[in-house]
């Protein structure tokens, strides 16, 4: 063909390249001599170029037609301007052919042929075509510019076949030479980009046996390239992963699949389990073999993140139990496998007994510790294949699924109950924990995961309203309690409008003189047509719901009315004592309400003692004293009711500004018998003494409880003994008979 198609280097570019790589002189000659090219040759052809030269223009044109019917090249010599540009080219390079004189630019002139042609990947063979059309094309030519001398037409012909063979033998050495360079040069270039890829890269043979790896390939799995070069991908596969694995690269060699791609674990040399994204794809391997080459990349950050994330979306962040997404999926599971399989499925729902003290004595801290160990002695007692989750707050539910019995679920849960309530230690002190525990089974108590729940709640509300640490299982009319409590507070509401509460009084007697010196306000509930109800049956609800707020408001105003009115009735003063509960302490209204109620009713500072629990106070003893501070200024009393209930640091004790701490009645009932009872009431009303605090013990019923308060020089006395609370007229009257008495 021609030297001069439009190529996509430029002609300076090819034209240097040609240089660089053409045929020195002396190989040349070499060139020459082996195509028995002499000095007649050259003759013949200077006979021939002369000639010839005027057929030359009808020879390129029919060479031409012969090209243009081929319909590839066709397509490059489609250009008309160019088209003519190439014949007249072509003119030049063919009578340049016949004008023998070979030197170092007719050279370069061929070499850039195959170089372009190399450059635009016309691949050979079109090349040795068109010589031969030229050559055809010219030997009827040959013999008729010969005609006279027919003896040198085969000669001459001959000359031409050498020189066309030479220009030949040039242009497609250039072209392999150069064909030979640019897959060097890509060759280097990947061998630089596998080498130094940050992905892992290995060229695999068809039976999986690892060919060729790339360094972060073998950094990835612990391998040396030697070490890999003797193993196939199988080595590194978990068995279950292989058959997988083989399927889909089968696809791939059988060009099924473009490309196979997955996520798994190779086994590290060190014998961890290593997260990769491997994707194979279809190559030919260095002896043209249909082979692999895999992408490995590196995941584990990506599948650790992923694993957080999922560990996260599924538990409890402070006991690392499942949480109630988890457990609703798990329960979901145990319902569906025991209709099947017809065993019974418990759900045990435990909620900790008076773990708002721990909260609220000791701290968040202490009660997150709690719920951690507590979580963990769950955890180590349930079986494999039981669930241990938490709902938030101390709300842990244990799911059982499959059991072969129902009656299992209560001995499992008496188990529970027995580890959670080991003592522990916290900051110092033992506690000992304890649980309400409800129970429901599916498919009895509800067929779903929800309902088994709710049904599990239900029963252990009951086991809590019981007095807690027990067990419960599931009745249907248990439901109806969340709507006793709705109702209950809607009551409540209507009470505090309709003047249905009371206060009664409980009187404190001075166990040294016999005198009344005080009385404790206690709130009573009087709904029409019904019994009396107890605060324990409607303040937590009061509590619950804000109520309290201007429950305990009414009280401390009708406390403080009550004390003004007798002292007015001419009755020698008493103090009167109001607890407070641990919403109206944090309330910030509490100093401003204390002091309206003073001064609303006449009632004198000194005359009104406000109780507090310990947990109130240690809920936040910082704030907790600042209040303190201020009531105690305005004259106020301040005691401790209940004292010995909660987990008060006596550190603390000392730094509120209180005047008297209450024995929980707990201590008094059962002494003189229980000796240990008797040691604490002993201890405390020490410890009160040694900090000048007056000592109230509380719930005295008998004459040996006195006589033992007296004996310790209790300071007050306060119980049934003496007198049960009562309404204010008939505390007026006991008043009036201890004058007189
Ligand atoms: P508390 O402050 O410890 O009151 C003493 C409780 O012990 C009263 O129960 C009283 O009736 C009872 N008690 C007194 N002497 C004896 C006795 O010898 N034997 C026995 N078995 N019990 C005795 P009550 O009136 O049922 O009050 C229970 C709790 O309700 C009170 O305990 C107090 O914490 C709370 N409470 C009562 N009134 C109010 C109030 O106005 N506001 C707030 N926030 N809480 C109140
Ligand atoms: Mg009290
Ligand atoms: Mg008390």
């Amino acid at each position: 063909m021609t030297p001069t198609h439009p190529s996509r280097a430029s002609g300076a570019d090819i034209e240097l390249a040609a240089r660089r790589m053409m045929p020195g002189p002396d190989e040349v000659q070499q060139r020459l001599a082996f195509l028995e090219f002499g000095p007649e040759d050259h003759a013949l052809l200077h006979l021939l170029h002369e000639r010839l030269a005027p057929q030359l223009e009808p020879v390129i044109g029919e060479f031409y037609r012969h090209l243009h019917a081929e319909p590839e090249l066709r397509a490059l010599l489609a250009d008309e301007r160019q088209f003519d540009k190439l014949q007249h080219a072509q003119l030049h390079y063919f009578s340049t052919l016949t004008a023998g004189r070979v030197d170092a630019d007719y050279v370069c002139d061929r070499a850039r042929v195959g170089l372009a042609h190399q450059r635009i990947g016309l691949a050979p063979h079109w090349y040795i075509g068109a010589y031969r059309k030229y050559l055809a094309t010219l030997l009827p030519r040959v013999a008729a510019v010969l005609e006279e001398q027919p003896e040198l037409v085969a000669p001459a012909f001959g000359a031409l076949a050498k020189m066309a063979c030479f220009d030949l033998g040039v242009a497609l050495d250039t072209y392999i030479a150069s064909d030979r360079a640019e897959l060097n040069a890509s060759e280097e270039r990947f061998r630089a980009a596998f080498g130094q890829a940050a992905v892992g890269l290995a060229q695999l043979d068809a039976n999986g046996h690892w060919l060729r790896t790339n360094h972060k390939l073998q950094q990835i799995l612990g391998y040396s390239e030697a070490e890999l070069a003797a193993m196939t991908l199988a080595d590194l596969l978990h068995a279950e992963e292989q058959r997988g694995d083989m399927l889909g690269l089968h696809s791939v060699l059988a060009g099924r699949m473009d490309l196979y791609s997955r996520e798994a674990r190779y086994r590290h040399k060190d014998g961890h389990l290593v997260w990769v994204n491997a994707t194979f794809s279809p190559m030919r391997t260095d002896d043209g073999a249909l082979g692999l080459i895999a992408v490995v990349e590196d995941i584990a950050r990506r599948k650790q993140y992923e694993q957080e994330l999922m560990m996260l979306a599924n538990h409890d962040v402070l006991t690392g139990l499942a949480n109630r997404g988890l457990l609703l999926d798990r329960l979901a599971q145990a319902t569906h496998q025991a209709r099947r399989s017809g065993r019974p499925v418990a759900v045990l729902f435990f909620d900790l007994d008076r773990f708002k003290y721990i909260n609220d004595s000791l701290g968040h801290d202490a009660g997150d510790q709690v719920l951690v160990e507590l979580a963990g002695r769950l955890s180590r007692t349930v079986r494999g294949g039981d669930t241990v989750a938490r709902l938030g707050g101390d709300e842990f539910v244990v799911l059982l699924p499959e059991l072969a019995h129902a009656d299992d679920a209560a001995l499992i849960g008496h188990k529970l109950l027995a580890v959670l309530g080991q003592p522990m230690m916290l900051l110092g002190q033992e506690i000992t924990p304890a649980a309400s525990v409800g129970i429901s089974l599916a498919p009895k108590d509800g067929s779903d995961g929800p309902s088994l729940l709710k049904n599990a709640d239900a029963a252990m509300y009951r086991a809590k309203r019981q007095g807690g640490s027990r067990l419960q299982f599931y009745a249907q009319e248990m439901n109806a309690r969340s709507l006793d409590l709705l109702k209950l507070e809607a009551s409540l509401r209507h009470a505090l409008e309709r003047d249905e509460f009371l206060v009664h009084y409980q009187p404190q007697i001075a166990v040294d003189t016999n005198q009344i010196v005080g009385v404790e306000a206690l709130l009573r509930w009087q709904p029409p047509g019904r019994a009396m109800v107890l605060p324990a049956d409607f303040i937590p609800v009061a509590e619950e719901t804000g109520l309290i707020g201007m429950l305990g408001q009414w009280v401390l105003e009708q406390a403080c009315r009550q004390q003004a009115a007798w002292t007015r009735a001419g009755l020698r003063p008493v103090r009167v004592a109001v607890n407070l509960s641990a919403r109206q302490f944090r309330s910030e209204q509490l100093v401003q309400g204390v002091a309206g109620a003073l001064a609303a009713s006449g009632c004198p500072a000194d005359c009104l003692e406000l109780e507090l629990t310990e947990s109130v106070l240690m809920e936040n003893p910082e704030a907790a004293t600042a209040v303190m501070q201020q009531l105690s200024e305005m004259g106020v009393q301040l005691s401790i009711d209940d004292f010995g209930s909660g987990y008060s640091s006596l550190a603390y004790l000392k730094r509120f500004p209180i005047n008297a701490l209450k024995i929980d009645r707990a201590f008094v009932r059962d002494i003189p018998a229980d000796a240990d009872d008797a040691a604490i009431a002993t201890a405390v009303i020490a410890l009160a003494h040694s900090m000048k605090l007056t000592v109230v013990a509380e719930g005295v019923e008998t004459a040996a409880q006195l006589e033992f308060m007296r004996e310790r020089r209790c300071d007050l006395v306060q119980g049934y003994y003496f007198s049960r609370p009562v309404p204010p007229d008939q505390l007026a009257a006991l008043l009036t008979r201890r004058e007189r008495g």
